[in-house]
């Protein structure tokens, strides 16, 4: 049987048997017409139909007697060839490939017409068109692909993605879209997949062709043909760069810093506790580190937020080339880093890293064209010994890096239990000194101010003096810090001056003419009190002249360029209230700053003046101190004059003021009164 058929496998040159050879042709060709599938109408040269099939009659509807002799009433196309039309046969239509040849019929001309219903094929093309469309248009990049992966057909969206035109992406290879940064295993497990006949769903790395890459979701889905085979497959890639970039960003501000790039706090915790687990598996211990600028608040205030963020750039450049692969350093805002040192066997090494980032910072850093000092104070817990939990390490180097902070800075701490209590003990204090005003426990003590040229006591720096209840004399050193953090500065600031002018009265009274008192005055007062109006109210009010005073200010303050502190420092100049600087050499100031602050008198610095005899470094610095004063037509104060050598170089010099131990201590209003007198009455 199988050499006869007339499909694909059989053969074609045989002979044919006996019993299916025709005899009967026009029988044969009545049963052809009978049993077609095919409409066969004949029309005659009037166009009336003569003749019709069954299937003629099945397509129209109608019965023979219906359908013969009614006029045909479609034009025929060209002989011989298919021409579509549309008819509409029992209500419903249909599309109709027709095909019409001249025949003779009965010995007249006449049409013979073939009519195939095409519409079921012509419903599928349709179809097909609406899903071509829809693929074409899509926003994914599609592309169709056959076993080999040639790229067959692609989509408008796929041309963009690509960069590549259409023609050239068709007999592309789907391989050729990627950008070689996948590894070969995703392209082995996608032919692996797909040759089973399921879907692949991943991410892949493409390149564009202008060479940018870019991150795509892929799915591939086989399309059997119809012998069930995959010979081709529908790729659709949907462009997800924009959405890792996003979530990159993300990631990136809720895990790292935005200034020096370093992790933020919340991404070094994560980072100890994963060192902690491994230091629990390896026996070994971590240092936890915690660092702070010493003077950083100083350099923003002056200088300004964008120098302060330069300076931290910097100090996090030069800390970060100490670190080993194996440390972290993180930055947790402002001027606070963290460090996490693992693997330490030995203390001695942390050390020995804490030194070095310590001496690192002593080379000035250049901002803005000033060269700043920095130094910082850090403090240091360490697992296991202290703690094993990660939050509680952060806190006890927290408190370690507190204690150097209170040593003065410039310097290391390691944890230990009493800090904790420090830290309770700091807090006491703070809740003392707010009922230390009303129960009278602060009072002014008075160090006496000598004229170099012509020896006489012409003024005195009111210091601030906290007799406390059970601790005896606190230093103004400990709890003006705490004053100022906690705000408290601004009442004690505003019993400071109400006492001065008092004591100022009380002097007067004492016969004790022409003093001027200093007073101190933090930077909280200059940001948020009105000082023109409370120090001119109280002379008013005391009665006292304008040369009565004088407002001493630290250099950073003096500095600050905030529209407040500016507005103050003017309108005590121009009224004519003596302001001095403070602890002048130790700040940022710049000669150019300087000339442009209203400033009556400066006050170098006791530092300096300690090492007068002793270094010459020091003693270049007071003496340039001095003539820059004198050029500028200032009074120059030395602070901290303890020996008569420190004295008589001052002198030699032609320093104007001077105040320290060798002269007399910081003494109260009643002894003051008497050194005063009895001071006037030997000289
Ligand atoms: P300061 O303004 O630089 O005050 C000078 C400090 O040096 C005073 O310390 C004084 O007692 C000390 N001193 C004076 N002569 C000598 C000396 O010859 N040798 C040595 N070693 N020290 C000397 P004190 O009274 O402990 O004050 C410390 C700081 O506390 C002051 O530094 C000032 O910044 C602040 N302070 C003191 N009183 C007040 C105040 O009433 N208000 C404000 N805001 N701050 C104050
Ligand atoms: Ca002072
Ligand atoms: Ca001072």
């Amino acid at each position: 049987m199988e050499e006869r058929s007339l499909g694909r496998t059989g053969r074609l040159n045989h002979a044919v048997p006996d019993h299916v050879a025709p005899v009967d042709m026009d029988g044969v060709y009545r049963a052809v017409v009978e049993h077609a599938r095919d409409s066969f109408l004949i029309v005659d040269a009037s166009g009336v139909i003569v003749f019709c099939n069954p299937a003629a009659r099945a397509m129209f509807g109608m019965t023979q007697d219906e359908l013969l002799g009614r006029n045909f009433g479609f034009a025929f196309g060209p002989e011989g060839e298919a021409t579509p039309i549309e008819l509409v046969a029992g209500g419903n239509p249909l599309f109709v490939e027709m095909v019409a040849s001249r025949m003779s019929w009965q010995g007249q001309p006449a049409t013979l017409v073939a009519l195939s219903d095409i519409t079921a094929r012509r419903l599928r093309e349709t179809e097909l068109m609406i899903h071509s469309t829809a693929m074409e248009t899509a926003a994914s990049g599609i592309f169709i692909t056959d076993r080999s992966g040639a790229i067959k057909w692609v989509n408008k969206a796929l041309e963009q993605m690509t960069g590549f035109s259409r023609t050239l992406l068709v007999g592309m290879n789907a391989a050729q879209l990627g950008s070689g940064r996948d590894n070969e295993t995703s392209y082995s497990e996608i032919a692996a997949r797909l040759t089973a006949g399921g879907n692949w769903k991943g991410r892949l790395i493409c390149r564009h062709k202008n060479g940018e890459t870019y991150t795509v979701e892929q799915t591939t889905t086989p399309i059997p043909d119809a012998t069930g085979r995959y010979s081709h497959f529908v790729s659709v890639q949907e462009d997800i760069s924009e959405r890792l970039r996003t979530q990159d960003r993300l990631v990136q501000l809720s895990e790292y810093d935005s200034l020096t790039g370093l992790p933020n706090r919340h991404q070094f915790t994560e980072r100890l506790k994963s060192a902690l687990e491994r230091a629990n598996r390896a026996g070994t211990a971590v240092a936890v580190m915690l660092m702070d600028l010493d003077n950083f608040k100083a350099v923003n205030n002056t200088l300004g937020h964008r120098a302060g963020d330069t300076l931290i750039q910097a100090i996090a450049a030069r800390i970060a080339k100490l670190m080993r692969t194996t440390d972290t350093l993180a930055r947790f805002g402002g001027d606070d880093f963290g460090i996490i040192f693992e693997n330490v066997t030995d203390m001695a090494a942390a050390n020995r890293t804490v030194r070095r980032i310590l001496d690192c910072l002593k080379q000035p850093v250049m901002v803005e064209g000033q060269l700043l000092k920095v130094s910082a104070s850090i403090g240091i817990a360490a697992y296991p010994k202290d703690d094993v939990e990660p939050l509680a390490l952060i806190r006890e180097a927290e408190l370690a890096m507190y204690q150097a902070k209170g040593d003065g800075g410039q310097t290391f701490k390691y944890f230990d239990r009493d800090m904790d209590a420090d830290i309770r003990r700091r807090v006491q204090l703070e809740s003392d000194l707010r009922r230390a005003l009303d129960k009278g426990e602060l009072w002014l003590a008075f160090q006496p101010q000598l004229d170099l040229h012509n020896n006489r006591v012409v003024g005195a720096e009111a210091l601030i003096r906290w007799n406390h209840p059970t601790r005896g004399l606190v230093s103004p050193g400990e709890f003006i810090p705490l004053a100022e953090s906690s705000g408290l500065i601004l009442p004690i600031g505003d019993w400071i001056i109400e006492e001065i002018c008092r004591q100022s009265v009380a002097f007067a009274d004492a016969g004790l003419e022409e003093l001027q008192l200093g007073f101190n005055v933090s930077g909280v007062q200059f940001r948020q009190r009105d000082l023109f109006q409370q120090v001119t109210s109280n002379l008013n009010r005391a009665g006292l002249p304008i040369e009565a005073l004088d407002l001493e200010i630290t250099e950073t303050v003096a500095m600050e360029r905030t529209q407040r502190v500016k507005e103050n420092v003017d309108q005590l100049a121009q009224a004519g209230i003596s302001i001095s600087m403070d602890d002048f050499g130790t700040g940022y100031s710049s000669l150019s700053n300087l000339q442009a602050f209203p400033v009556k008198r400066l006050k170098v610095d006791a530092s300096f003046v300690r090492g007068i005899g002793q270094n010459r470094d020091d003693e270049k610095i007071v003496e340039a101190v001095i003539r820059l004063g004198q050029s500028m037509g200032l009074k120059i104060v030395a602070e901290g004059v303890e020996t008569a050598e420190q004295q008589q170089f001052l002198r030699d010099r032609d320093c104007d003021e001077m105040q320290g131990y060798l002269l007399s201590k910081p003494l109260p209003p009643d002894q003051f009164v008497r050194f005063v007198q009895a001071h006037r009455r030997v000289a």
